[in-house]
């Protein structure tokens, strides 16, 4: 064997061993909130389709109709030759819905936070991050070459604490956290930050992949990066900002200006998604009223978002419960180290407006019998 798949292969031992190796299993999402794995229908807490709009018949009727009339690829990077006027139509919606006067899209919301920090932060500036964020936010920080601090989870008086201690030897700061925690469910203290950030002089930008809708929270950062991957049911990223900004990007961005355009049925699903949330604003709340419903059923606190944690301690652990919901019907998928801190492996449950009332009934009763387990 050569040194190269040596490599690998020591290296994927050592993560079984500490059950934390991971592979794929084929799955399909067949509509509504089931997927398909190896020929048994499973009921889906997993999926981040939190309005259920990935499989809505009006969403998926605009991607098609955008297949055929621009192709399915866009061909190039939108500076050269793939900005076709769905993309220009959509930047526009997400402006408007962020109440920004502009937008610019990228291919993912990965790419996007990989390629925000590097366009506005370098050497001799600073970042100040949330110990919780996405890997793709740390990625980003890393990428710029400022240097980056990490302040306690949504520990606002740590956060003035570095504010005051470093701010005044960085030419430049910006502070990142994310509305919703992906893996916790929990909320940023968002307006409380933008008032330090104001103080002093930071840049603020908030990571919404998992809080669009929460309409109670509609405190707005300067930078407001999100996806159209989740609730959207599409795919692709975003960032809705000033003019300046969003023309600096469009410049600077690398992952923009380096990378092929979102393909045109992506834009037009996400066009279309953001029509039927109009249409159909309950959509928009019956996540949220799903996971209280859930969490007071079981005694745990109040849910803020649409995502639950359940926490298990060992990887190993949620594997097994996490199987024994898939005996019952249920896909609930355990969320292990390096995603989320050692020793803090968890069941997340994601919670749509795809679920019915009778689904949200089953999950409870089954979590409620194996929560003997996890006490
Ligand atoms: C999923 C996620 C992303 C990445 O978005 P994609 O569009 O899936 O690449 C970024 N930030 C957070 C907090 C996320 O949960």
């Amino acid at each position: 064997m050569d040194s190269l798949d040596a490599f690998a292969c020591e290296h994927l031992e050592r993560l079984e061993a500490r059950s934390l190796r991971r592979s794929l299993t084929p799955t399909e999402r067949t509509g509504g909130a089931f997927v398909v794995r190896a020929g048994r229908r499973l009921v889906s807490f997993s999926c981040n389709d939190y309005f259920g709009l990935a499989h809505d018949r009006r969403v998926k009727a605009a991607a098609v109709a955008a297949v055929e009339r621009f192709g399915a690829g866009a061909a190039a990077s939108r500076l050269v030759t793939g900005s076709h006027p769905m993309a220009q139509a959509l930047e526009a919606r997400l402006a408007a819905a962020k109440h920004k006067p502009a937008a610019l899209l990228f291919g993912s919301g990965y790419l996007a936070n990989l390629s925000i920090p590097p366009a506005l932060v370098a050497d001799g500036d600073l970042i100040l991050l949330d110990e919780l964020s996405h890997a793709c936010m740390l990625g980003g920080a890393k990428l710029s070459s400022a240097r980056q601090l990490r302040f306690r989870h949504n520990d606002f008086a740590h956060l003035r604490e570095l504010l005051v201690r470093e701010r005044p030897a960085a030419r430049r700061c910006l502070i990142m956290t994310e509305r919703v925690f992906s893996m916790d469910g929990d909320r940023a203290p968002v307006g409380p930050i933008r008032e330090l950030a104001q103080i002093h002089d930071a840049w603020l930008m908030v990571d919404d992949a998992h809080g669009l809708g929460l309409v109670d929270d509609d405190v707005h950062a300067p930078l407001e990066m999100g996806t159209l991957s989740k609730g959207l049911g599409s795919y692709g990223g975003y960032l809705a900002a000033s003019a300046p900004v969003i023309e600096l990007l469009t410049s600077r961005a690398r992952g923009f200006v380096y990378s092929t355009g979102l393909p045109p049925a992506s834009a037009a699903a996400a066009l279309a998604a953001l029509d039927v949330l109009d249409a159909e604003p309950w959509r928009l709340t019956r996540p949220l009223e799903l996971a209280r419903r859930f969490t007071s059923a079981l005694g745990l606190p109040p849910a803020q978002s649409a995502i639950v944690p359940l926490m298990v301690g060992e990887a190993e652990r949620a594997l097994r419960l996490s199987a024994d919901l898939e005996a019952h019907g249920l896909l609930v998928v355990a969320i292990r180290p390096p995603t989320v801190p050692a020793g803090k492996a968890r069941l997340r449950f994601a919670f749509s407006a795809a679920h019915t009332d009778a689904d949200v009934e089953h999950l409870t009763v089954a979590v409620a019998g194996i929560a003997a387990a996890v006490a």
